[in-house]
């Protein structure tokens, strides 16, 4: 399997962190704890200089950040899109611009092996 770049990288990333514990991983409590440096937050401060170690893991999905600062509010609103547009349909793919195509195509590969994985 290649290595997701850049905003496909992210967009999984966001599909995934949906699944996470999101309690665990409040910034505020973060930095209150001391787990901003370790967590590589970008918000506190905290991003790390390269190389970089994953700080957050599910599956294939991999944050060398802070999942929280890593995902960015475009990576949510298309996460959104797609949401809804599965549970209420939504309007052709062809009236929607291409980047917008591109993530729900990689979020939709996502779901699919998300639904293949729990029928294992
Ligand atoms: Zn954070």
């Amino acid at each position: 399997m290649r290595p997701e770049r850049g905003r496909a990288k992210k967009l999984i990333v966001a599909f995934h962190f949906q699944f996470a514990n999101q309690a665990g991983w409040k910034c505020d409590d973060c930095r209150r704890n001391g787990l901003e440096k370790r967590r590589n937050c970008g918000w506190l401060g905290g991003r790390a200089p390269a190389p970089r170690r994953p700080v957050w893991i599910r599956k294939h999905a991999v944050a060398e950040e802070c999942p929280v600062s890593y995902v960015t509010p475009q990576s949510m609103a298309w996460l959104e899109e797609f949401t809804v547009r599965k549970l209420v349909g939504g309007r052709r793919l062809e009236a929607l611009p291409a980047k917008t195509v591109d993530a729900l195509c990689v979020l939709e590969n996502e779901y699919r092996r998300e639904v293949a994985d729990g029928e294992e």
